[in-house]
């Protein structure tokens, strides 16, 4: 696959490189493929990559990305989840991604609010630390006096245990019940490749 010094398709491979467990070689794949698609493909491509900027926003609240509806006007800042009346406002969940919190919502047995990290540390890389969303997350508790239960819902991965560890440490002066997920959850096993019924019983069995 290596091939030619076309600048533009340098330049693509190089972007397309950044994205989550994407290396030079699927880049470049990914880049052979555009080459051979019809005009179309690539413009539906294009028009959904603005989409997405102009569409979606980030919660103001749980930073959950969600597509404001125009007829809500300027008040829309909450996603669908945190402007939920239905929603205990009491519990609130720490997740380390979007799509953590996705499968914890496909459960459906969870009936509180979330909070998204942005990231897990590894116990050794400070660097990690500056990545999450830790001062936001301070000030959505001191904020919130109404929150009684916070879970963390982390990977039961090295990178999870030690995230737990360090949140559970941070946020022991706020005075608030501290629980995990249960048993059920594999040792080393992701939480976004969990089962419903694997994250339901987790959820349940918190301690
Ligand atoms: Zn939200």
């Amino acid at each position: 696959m290596k091939n030619n010094d076309s600048p533009a398709i340098q330049k693509l491979i190089e972007l397309f490189s950044q994205f989550p467990t994407i290396g030079p070689r699927t880049a470049g794949r990914f880049v052979f493929h555009l080459l051979k698609a019809p005009k179309q493909e690539i413009d539906n491509l294009v028009a959904a990559i603005i989409n997405l900027r102009s569409r979606v926003r980030l919660c103001e609240f749980c930073f959950n990305p969600f597509e404001p509806s125009p007829d809500k006007g300027q008040e829309n800042k909450l996603c669908e989840i945190c402007s939920n009346p239905l929603r205990q406002k009491s519990l609130l969940c720490i997740t380390a991604s979007e799509t953590d919190l996705n499968s914890i919502e496909k459960t459906k047995k969870y009936k509180g609010i979330y909070f998204i990290l942005g990231g897990t540390v590894s116990a050794l890389k400070k660097t990690d630390l500056e990545k999450l969303r830790i001062n936001e997350l301070e000030s959505r508790i001191k904020n919130r006096p109404e929150i009684q239960e916070i879970i963390l819902a982390m990977s039961a991965t090295t990178e999870g245990e030690a995230t737990g560890l360090y949140l559970e440490r941070f946020l022991k002066p706020f005075n608030k019940k501290i629980t995990r997920l249960g048993r059920g959850l594999p040792v080393g096993g992701e939480l976004e490749y969990a089962d419903e019924e694997t994250i339901s019983s987790a959820l349940e069995a918190r301690k």
